[in-house]
């Protein structure tokens, strides 16, 4: 997944983003409110980790509740990017004055990465709408709790990233997936793209999953096959 991450401390926020890359996902980290408001603006996120006690402007005084501000303007606009709220402890208000400005769950710090990890895979299911927590596609079958891959019911394995471009793909079974979508998925602004990683992963996708399944649309990007 593309995670924004905002949050101000910077060993929480270096830690989760480490934590959080090892675990395959894309992360954007930005430390204030008008930093965080720049990247909703410009990109897309399939989910936001917001730390509420954030200094409004670089420098300036620390907020109980003013990553508050972030969504309300996403979703005064209708932006319905799922929201996982991190709150201090002891903080009862914060956390339901986040659930009524549309959070769509929170965790108290400091808390277990499993745990996260855990409410970030049920807050990105319900807002796909899905029930059943792997996601299927022809003889496919990704599990994201439990990162299994099955092709016919027999076990596939996948590194990290070979996992996230194949989910990426299957998140939107149809849909062609352009080079940069996928570079997005795999590193965010943040890291270091190779230019040919993601030529590379699909090469190795289809070695372990067969010729056939990722297709390619010359010059515009790859797709699942029917
Ligand atoms: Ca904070």
């Amino acid at each position: 997944m593309r995670l924004l991450l905002v949050e101000d401390d910077r060993m929480i926020g270096d830690s989760l983003r480490q934590a959080l890359r090892l675990e395959g996902h894309a992360v954007d980290w930005v430390y204030d409110l008008a930093a965080a408001r720049a990247s909703v603006d410009t990109e897309h996120f399939d989910l936001i980790l917001l730390d509420l006690g954030l200094p409004p402007a670089p420098g300036a005084v620390v907020q109980p509740t003013a990553g508050l501000m972030l969504l309300q303007v996403l979703r005064a606009r209708g932006d319905a990017t799922p929201v996982v709220v991190l709150t201090a402890r002891d903080a009862l208000g914060e956390r339901v004055s986040g659930l009524d400005a549309g959070a769509d769950d929170y965790l108290v710090k400091p808390f277990e990465l499993d745990e996260l990890l855990a409410r970030m895979r049920a807050v990105v299911r319900r807002h796909a709408g899905r029930a059943a927590p792997a996601l299927e596609h022809g003889g496919l079958r990704l599990d994201p709790a439990t990162r299994e891959v099955t092709l016919e019911g027999r076990p596939v394995l996948l590194s990290a990233r070979e996992f996230a471009v194949l989910e990426a793909l299957m998140q939107r079974p149809g849909a062609v997936l352009s080079r940069a979508q996928l570079e997005d998925r795999l590193y965010g602004w943040g890291g270091a793209v190779e230019s040919n990683a993601v030529s590379v992963y699909v090469h190795q996708l289809r070695k372990k999953l067969g010729p056939g399944v990722i297709q390619s649309m010359r010059g515009v990007g790859y797709f699942l096959a029917r």
